[in-house]
């Protein structure tokens, strides 16, 4: 019978139509209806001669035993937000499944193929994102902190975990998931409107941006709006605007997709008839590598000394976050070129804003891809968020393109060893 993505299409409306309701999607982790969707999803393996083990964090796994031990991994979470739509996640485990239905019809692999359906990926409930993942990939470093969390009806983190047979204090024993892992694929929705405006179905995403958030806070001096003469001001609001605008020549001159926000300036006094004394400005600035991120940055407090002496104010710095960009392996992101061109005549490469599993794994040193399918007007996390069911069924095609390639490239010893 052979790959049959417009069973894939099938099943989401499904899927939709039994966790979800009139305000979207409602798999939010560590609840009922999650727990409902997993249990879905298994009924939907039946048949196929797959082991399914839920492992320490909650992660499920469903493996297809191939010649050797050694495994390419396919990923997606079937969690949502609250009122989410009926793709993001949930459409990369249900591929993977289509993926797994196909190759497991063609027999024994040459290497174990593994889907796993990552636990709580959005984080919904308690605030913590990637939760399954970072387990798995042993990063997760906040356990002390996640202890405390607790839900908006004061349900404690550990105590939601319990009931769904996860322990916190063990999450991190789902590493060993990884250490037979050769090679780790996903398709997720763009979430973005880059794919859309280039009127393209898929992409290959070259990896996670790195982020540096800042604090940045102009001192000047309060003065009277009326009396204080133009020329005599030590306006702390003149820094912050010259800055924002700034962003721009420095995002262009470091370009490579490089983008710079200012996303709040603070002002105080904040009042109609003084010049302003402190203004506190928010800065974001991302990028996919990490030397022109730190050139970013380095460009964005140039200007800001400049703009300080200009404007006779004092400027300072504090970094609120940080994180290193995440590359994905360029021998599957050219595996996922292939595919893309194969079943859509093009293909685009682009970064991802957001994270996602995918990231995590990578960290872990297991070669991993993205693909991206086109999301109609960039909306995700509502439940207008959409693809159109042929692109659906396209990157279905595309991922198992991807498979293929990737599971030639594993059994001939490429991949993590
Ligand atoms: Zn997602």
């Amino acid at each position: 019978m052979g790959l049959n993505p417009g069973r894939t299409v099938e099943e989401l409306r499904e899927l939709q139509e039994v966790t979800g309701d009139e305000n979207g999607a409602q798999r939010v982790a560590w609840t009922d209806t999650w727990e409902q969707a997993r249990d879905w999803l298994r009924g939907r393996l039946e048949g196929v001669p797959v082991e399914e083990e839920v492992d320490e964090a909650g992660n499920q796994w469903f493996t297809l035993p191939g010649g050797s031990e050694r495994a390419l991994l396919i990923g997606g979470h079937i969690d949502s937000v609250p009122n989410g739509g009926w793709l993001d996640g949930a459409l990369n485990v249900m591929a993977g499944v289509e993926v797994l239905r196909r190759i497991a019809e063609e027999g024994q692999p040459p290497v174990t193929v593994r889907l796993v359906n990552w636990a709580d990926e959005e984080g919904a409930r308690f605030g913590r994102s990637l939760f399954g993942s970072s387990a798995a990939a042993g990063s997760m470093a906040d356990q002390d902190e996640l202890r405390q969390r607790r839900d908006n009806d004061g349900v404690a983190l550990p105590d939601a975990l319990r009931e769904h047979g996860v322990d916190l204090d063990r999450a991190l024993d789902a590493r060993k998931q990884l250490e037979s892992a050769a090679a780790y694929l996903e398709l997720h929705i763009e979430q973005g409107p880059v794919l859309e405006s280039m009127d393209l179905p898929l992409g290959v995403v070259l990896g996670t941006f790195g982020v540096e958030r800042h604090q940045i806070t102009w001192k000047g001096q309060a003065a009277h709006a009326g009396s204080t003469p133009m020329d005599q001001r030590r306006d702390a609001l003149a820094g912050a605007a010259k800055l924002d605008l700034a962003l721009r020549e420095i995002a262009a001159e470091v370009g490579d997709g490089a983008v710079c926000t200012s996303g709040n300036v603070v002002c105080k006094p904040g009042i109609v008839t003084s010049v302003v004394e402190t203004a506190e400005q928010l800065l974001d600035q991302r990028h996919l590598d990490a030397e022109k991120l730190a050139e970013l940055l380095r460009l964005a407090k140039e200007r800001a000394d400049r703009f300080a002496q200009e404007e006779s104010i004092e400027v300072s710095w504090e970094r609120i976050w940080q994180i290193e960009p995440i590359r994905f392996d360029e021998t599957l992101i050219g595996f996922a070129d292939e595919a893309i061109r194969e079943v859509s005549g093009k293909s685009h490469r682009l970064p991802s804003g957001p994270l996602h599993d995918a990231a995590e794994v990578s960290r872990a040193g297991v070669p991993t891809v993205m693909v991206f399918v086109q999301s109609l007007r960039g909306l995700s996390h509502t439940k207008l968020e959409d693809t159109k069911p042929e692109h659906v069924e396209v990157s279905v095609r595309a991922l198992d393109g991807l498979a293929s390639r990737a599971l030639v490239w594993v059994a001939g010893g490429g991949g993590r060893s």
